[in-house]
């Protein structure tokens, strides 16, 4: 029998929701180098460079910016962006997939209500737009489910950092008791966010039950239904409406 956790759930205004094997996952057997092997090719398909030139200014990006960010390649393989991120997407459709069918459904369901939420990832943020719309989450242009997108680039911190998450909030202007995360990675999701005060995280684990280990600073779940319900079950914010903590004085 599984025991419910403790945590009360009303004070959760956010939900900062991890990317990488929770929303989107590489399929089994195929390459994890991310968008560079899109790159590569786009430089020589579509930038007529040959490998070895697109390979030099690939590194001379990486070499020259510490928190680099797609576009710096695209421009620096002087490949057109909107054929870039066609071709990009179009490839990546074979190697990467949602790692459930419900989470469109489940995030829609609490945006409706009224929850914000925030994609917190290591990708930069068009890593994160370019996942998001390889499962219908989002375009390049844009994602309207998530309010921002915190990717590691955009605050100079990787997500097993302490300092990553201290800047989520000051980023956000949300207290540590009004979020609650959604991710797969025991360490990056639930210690370290813990450990500067961030009181509970949904650990997802699409394999096995592990609702015996609940407790009041963690609730496992097999998908986002279960996010939900245990969200909008415990204190339903008025439908449409944002959290009270941005209403106007
Ligand atoms: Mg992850």
């Amino acid at each position: 029998m599984s025991t419910p956790p403790s945590f009360d759930y009303s004070a959760v205004r956010a939900l900062l929701v991890d990317i990488d094997d929770t929303v989107v996952r590489f399929k089994p057997g195929v390459p994890t180098d991310s968008l560079f092997g899109a790159l590569r090719q786009a430089a020589v398909r579509l930038g007529g460079l040959t490998p070895a030139e697109a390979e030099r200014r690939i590194e001379e990006v990486k070499k020259q910016e510490r928190w680099w960010h797609w576009s710096d390649f695209i421009v620096a393989l002087d490949v057109n962006p909107k054929e870039f991120w066609r071709y990009a997407v179009e490839l990546e459709r074979k190697n990467l997939e949602p790692t459930g069918p419900e989470i469109g459904r489940a995030l829609r369901r609490l945006h409706k209500a009224g929850y914000r939420l925030y994609a917190t990832s290591n990708n930069p943020s068009s890593g994160i737009l370019y996942k998001l719309s390889i499962v219908g989450l989002a375009t390049i242009q844009g994602a309207p489910l998530f309010d921002q997108l915190l990717g590691a680039t955009e605050l100079h911190a990787m997500k097993w950092e302490p300092g990553y998450w201290k800047k989520v909030l000051a980023h956000t202007g949300l207290d540590a008791g009004e979020v609650a995360i959604v991710g797969d990675d025991p360490r990056d999701d639930l210690e370290v966010p813990h450990s500067i005060g961030i009181a509970h995280t949904f650990l997802i684990n699409r394999h096995d039950d592990l609702s015996e280990r609940d407790s009041e600073r963690v609730t496992h779940v097999r998908g986002f239904d279960r996010v939900a319900e245990c969200l909008l079950a415990s204190a339903p914010l008025p439908q449409g409406k944002a959290p009270a903590v941005y209403a106007a004085a």
